[in-house]
């Protein structure tokens, strides 16, 4: 206490409310991909380590009309508070763009959201107790583990291999945690051009997984901003839409359009929207209308399955460059081969650790995500995420030379 009876505040010199804090809030530490996006955005970098879609190559003459329009017409809804499950007719669009991945639902179900990274967190926030399970893959995103950490749950890898999750690892995984009496709430899963992993779920195993899930009364919550961006064969269609009831599919329109919209989506069963709605509102009242109508005039407006294949020739032949330059310059290094999406998952021999090996790669001018990032139990010391999207084929080249420059400079070669 202070003399006159305010109590003295107990933080430390750096944050003089440390004291005051809720626990959760303990779980709020900066990413290993934040501290590497001030380091990587130098120009002379070339960045292997974001994963920010490549929205120079969106028609932006189109998004400027569909924005005029959006003011023209409809300027005072665009610009007020709206629902808080989101704008109607965007909705009936998002059923659209489900239907290209087998999933059939109703506008009822879907709730629009400030991104699937805010859907994530409703979903976060609506399930986890402090101390309640979560299985995800091993490894799983980044951004995912950051929200269930700062709820409190414990994350359980299950192992994946090529073909994404394996059914007998889950299987085992949920009898081990039942015989310790841990509550399990749900598995967070990305079964499409995994990110971190770079594979797919199998056709074979999804329904497999979810007899797994429905048999042991756990929720999947599928995350699947990446699915439409398939290179050769699409993907397999959405666990969604082999199980509705026992499934929240989270979407995105970041990698199919453009992340600076901030509108991505939930489609819920039936029971849950309702309290997804009400936590949507709680944290932000209602999603962006501007954002929403002009998104959804752009799906009206526009022939945007195009535009979708415009972005998987280019992905597709930046992957292609990564792959062809990690054959080239890194063969004792091995990595995946993804069939889509934006990302590749390197392993390197136990002696290298792609933490350490970081500062090396930065005064290279490359950067890359370290495995450990995507794990929540410190493991990932001997891989790393190489990202795609984003450098042009020439700049992956070099990026990629010059990790061969760092790993045999590490291996003394
Ligand atoms: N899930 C996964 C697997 C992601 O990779 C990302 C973005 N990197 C998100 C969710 C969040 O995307 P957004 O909030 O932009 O929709």
């Amino acid at each position: 206490m202070t003399s006159d009876g305010v109590p003295q505040r107990t933080g430390n010199n750096l944050d003089p409310w440390y004291a005051n804090y809720a626990e959760r809030a303990a779980g709020l530490a900066a990413s290993e991909v934040r501290a590497l996006f001030a380091v990587a955005s130098r120009p002379e970098v070339v960045s292997l380590a974001g994963g920010m879609p490549f929205v120079s190559a969106l028609p932006q003459d189109l998004i400027i009309s569909s924005m005029d329009r959006v003011m023209r017409t409809d300027g005072p809804t665009a610009l007020q508070y709206g629902s808080g499950q989101g704008v109607p007719a965007l909705r009936e669009h998002i059923l659209e763009v489900m239907s290209l991945e087998g999933i059939q639902g109703s506008v009822d179900n879907v709730v629009t959201a400030t991104g699937s990274q805010q859907a994530l967190d409703l979903v976060a926030k609506l399930f986890i107790d402090p101390g309640d399970v979560i299985l995800a893959e091993s490894p799983s995103y980044v951004g995912a583990l950051g929200v269930f950490r700062s709820y409190q749950a414990n994350v359980v890898h299950v192992a994946m291999d090529e073909d994404g999750l394996i059914p007998e690892a889950l299987r085992q995984t949920i009898a081990h945690l039942r015989g310790q009496g841990r509550r399990i709430k749900f598995l967070y899963t990305i079964p499409n051009f995994h990110n971190p992993a770079g594979v797919t779920l199998s056709a074979e195993r999804r329904p497999e997984i979810l007899e797994i899930c429905r048999t042991n009364e756990i929720l999947v919550l599928e995350d699947n901003p990446y699915g439409l961006l398939h290179f050769d064969e699409p993907a397999p269609n959405a666990l969604r839409s082999l199980d509705p009831e026992g499934v929240i599919y989270l979407g995105s329109f970041s990698k199919t359009l453009a992340p600076g919209f901030r509108v991505g989506w939930a489609l819920a069963p039936h029971a849950i929207r309702e309290k997804l709605i009400l936590a949507a509102e709680s944290a932000i009242l209602s999603p962006s209308s501007f954002s929403q109508l002009v998104v959804s005039e752009y799906l009206s407006t526009t022939d945007w399955r195009a535009q979708i294949d415009t972005f998987r020739g280019v992905y597709r032949e930046r992957k292609d460059a990564m792959i062809e330059a990690l054959g080239e310059h890194l063969p004792q290094l091995s990595w995946t081969n993804p069939k889509g999406g934006f990302y590749v998952w390197v392993t390197m021999p136990d002696v290298l650790d792609s933490k350490q090996m970081l500062p090396r790669a930065v005064k290279e001018l490359v950067a890359y995500t370290p495995g450990t990032a995507f794990f929540a139990d410190g493991r990932g010391r001997h891989a790393m995420r190489l990202s795609f999207c984003y450098p042009t084929p020439d700049a992956i080249r070099v990026g990629i030379r010059r990790l061969a420059t760092v790993v045999n400079g590490e291996l003394d070669l």
